[in-house]
């Protein structure tokens, strides 16, 4: 990436900031003063230094977060504040976004990324990346409408198309205040589909979170609205 590139990004100011920045030699690659705003820098073999403090740029970043209900899996809106609008202002430079949505009254795991390709191999329903939720329902859910839920039921998709969803799994984990707590792993992420599904076999989803995406699992410590990147482990699960 270009030097004035890099600067601009990391927030040492505009383009013309960033020269007047490297007139005053005060920016440094590796230890030499750097002069040229044009010079090409490789962060993975190169430190870069503005008043001594080491520049820390990554191309690509991933982050885990907690959703909280009330809270938007989109960048921006008007009404409601957005998992983005949660984020340290020192991640905005990466210009990251969920992969893949979560209703407003959602919680649960949201993985945040400028990676398009990684967030396309988890959202697209041809990968078949399982996503892992719990819902607590209200109605019977007797045993022939889990069978129907696991073989596909016919749904409404986002433009009202009917749609059949790909076979899900589902374990009964016990009740709570009068509710059935079940977890569900789909693979597909259409509008309300949980919720939809549920409906489908006269089941309403009372409270839905999500707890896995593929083998990536919510870490439990994070407080709703909490937020950590990846570890180098947890990226692999989903490569
Ligand atoms: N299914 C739903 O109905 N809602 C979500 O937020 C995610 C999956």
């Amino acid at each position: 990436m270009r030097l004035d590139k890099l600067l601009a990004h990391t927030g040492y100011g505009t383009r013309s900031e960033v020269k007047r920045l490297l007139k005053s030699k005060v920016v440094k690659i590796d230890g030499q003063v750097a002069k040229d705003a044009k010079v090409k820098v490789d962060l993975s073999s190169q430190v870069v230094t503005v008043f001594d403090e080491v520049v820390d740029y990554r191309e690509f970043v991933y982050i885990m977060m907690n959703k909280p209900q009330n809270c938007l899996s989109a960048t921006r809106d008007r009404d409601y504040r957005t998992v983005i609008d949660l984020l340290d202002e020192s991640y905005l430079i990466y210009d990251v976004a969920p992969a893949g949505r979560l209703d407003r009254d959602t919680e649960g795991l949201v993985l945040l990324t400028n990676d398009g390709k990684l967030a396309h191999e988890i959202i697209s329903p041809k990968k078949e990346v399982y996503k892992h939720y719990r819902a607590r329902i209200s109605g019977e859910l007797t045993k022939e409408a889990v069978k129907r839920l696991e073989n596909g039921v016919e749904i409404l998709d986002g433009s009202n198309e009917s749609f059949m969803t790909k076979p899900a799994k589902l374990q009964l984990i016990g009740s709570m205040d009068d509710l059935t707590v079940v977890d569900i792993w789909i693979m597909e992420g259409k509008f309300h589909q949980v919720k939809r599904m549920f409906a489908s076999v006269g089941c309403k989803v009372e409270y839905l979170k999500r707890l896995a995406i593929g083998e990536l699992k919510l870490d439990e410590s994070l407080p709703l609205g909490g937020y950590r990147e990846l570890k180098d482990e947890e990226l692999e699960l989903l490569r």
